[in-house]
């Protein structure tokens, strides 16, 4: 399937190929034309699948620019927020809407400003949406079609009634589109309301990036973990990686004891300024930093190309955050390794992550690695022989170890 058959303009496919997409994805595929043609949709598929475009591309191709916000877009973090605005801009810039992020913690000033020059298409995170409606900056009344991204996010993250005044501010003409990684009856139920007669898209999951993701445990005590990161880290050879761990108290932490070791690394957790936040991730982009620590809130925040290997520090709790962690690799069709680090306290968190991925993950050591008196179930030997491949495409990755030298290739 091609984009053009979706019923894209030529101007918004010369923006898709400036995006640097040939194909539409199966969501996309599925989801644009639905859109295209009005409907209300409730769509369902994993992180990594495409989502954004699936609705940016839908309001830029059936509305008109005019300089009111006709197009709302609604998302739980600033980093989404951040990430929609960019890849709506490069397509705008051939459809001549004009796009606006507005997030919290950061200056009202200058998003005043903007949105007094007039905006098209609004991002925005729940709470700042609704201080600037308060201080009559925003005017919804103009507002023809809705997005909710990451519907299940915002409901975990508490923004449901903060989503529902917004929805109270809108006309009640109007479409509505709701995107989530998950769609329980409990998310069903809570924002059954949002949508009108909907059109549901699933996408199979089947086609869960995760299945592009080779997934390996490494059995160790809890006490050796960030000497165990150290040395797995040594044995890599390239990377661009992201380590997750369960709080921002032990991505701290774990940063320090590996800037201690001599790795390079930068650490990104919402208790950092938003500032600080977006300078991290540049820096992880350009490549100036290789690894990055972070935590899972910011796990689906990230979209950062060519990330090698995410290593689970700590065994996430929940599955989906698990799934989420693991989408930030192999992304966009490329491969990737993930790599949980896994104490006997974890064992039942892994049984069941297990089960959502639908396979047992096979265990493996690090060679050489001086394991003292390990409690967790040893690794197979059968499976613990390989090192864990390193993988790239392109970007800058540092030589592993301790080298601290960059390649750019
Ligand atoms: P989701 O919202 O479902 O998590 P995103 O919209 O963030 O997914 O897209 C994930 C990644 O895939 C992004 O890096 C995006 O640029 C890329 N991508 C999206 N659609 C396509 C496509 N049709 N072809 C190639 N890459 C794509
Ligand atoms: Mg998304």
């Amino acid at each position: 399937m091609e984009f053009v058959a979706l019923g894209l303009s030529e101007e918004v496919r010369k923006g898709v190929k400036a995006l640097g997409f040939d194909k539409p994805t199966p969501v996309q595929e599925q989801a644009i034309p639905v859109a295209l043609a009005g409907n209300d949709l409730l769509a369902c598929a994993q992180t990594g699948t495409g989502k954004t475009a699936a609705f940016v591309l839908p309001f830029l191709e059936a509305i008109e620019p005019g300089g009111r916000i006709s197009g709302l877009v609604v998302t739980p973090t600033r980093e989404l927020a951040t990430q929609i605005e960019e890849e709506a801009r490069v397509v705008a810039r051939y459809t001549g809407h004009s796009v606006l992020t507005v997030y919290g913690g950061v200056p009202y000033a200058k998003q005043v400003k903007r949105l007094r020059r007039g905006i098209d298409l609004l991002v925005a995170t729940p709470g700042r949406l609704l201080d600037l409606h308060g201080k009559g900056e925003i005017d919804l009344s103009g507002v023809q079609i809705l997005v909710l991204d990451e519907a299940d996010r915002m409901l975990d993250m508490g923004f449901w009634p903060d989503v529902r005044r917004i929805l109270s501010l809108l006309p009640s003409e109007r479409q509505s589109m709701l995107f989530s990684a998950t769609l329980s009856d409990e998310v069903l139920r809570v924002i059954g309301g949002a949508v009108n007669d909907p059109v549901r898209v699933d996408v199979a999951p089947s086609s869960l990036p995760v299945d592009a993701v080779e997934q390996y445990v490494y059995p160790v005590n809890a006490s050796q973990k960030t000497e165990l990161l150290v040395a797995l880290l040594n044995e890599l050879e390239e990377y661009r990686a992201i380590v997750f761990t369960r709080t921002k108290q032990r991505a701290d932490r774990v940063s320090q004891a590996l800037k201690v070791s001599g790795v390079f690394v930068d650490t990104i957790h919402s208790d950092r300024s938003q500032k600080q936040r977006e300078r991290t991730l540049a820096d992880f982009k350009c490549g100036k930093h290789a690894l990055l620590v972070a935590t899972d809130v910011m796990a689906r925040g990230i979209d950062v190309e060519s990330v090698t290997h995410v290593i689970n520090y700590d065994i996430p709790e929940r599955p989906e955050d698990y799934v989420h962690r693991i989408g930030r690799t192999a992304r966009a069709g490329e491969k990737g390794v993930a790599i949980s680090l896994l104490s006997h306290e974890e064992l039942e968190s892994l049984r069941q992550i297990e089960r959502v991925v639908g396979k047992v993950l096979s265990a493996r050591d690090v060679e050489g690695f001086n394991y003292l008196g390990r409690v967790v179930p040893r690794p197979d030997r059968a499976s613990a022989t390989a090192a864990p491949r390193t993988l790239f495409s392109g970007g800058v990755l540092r030589r592993g170890g301790r080298s601290g030298r960059t390649r750019r290739f």
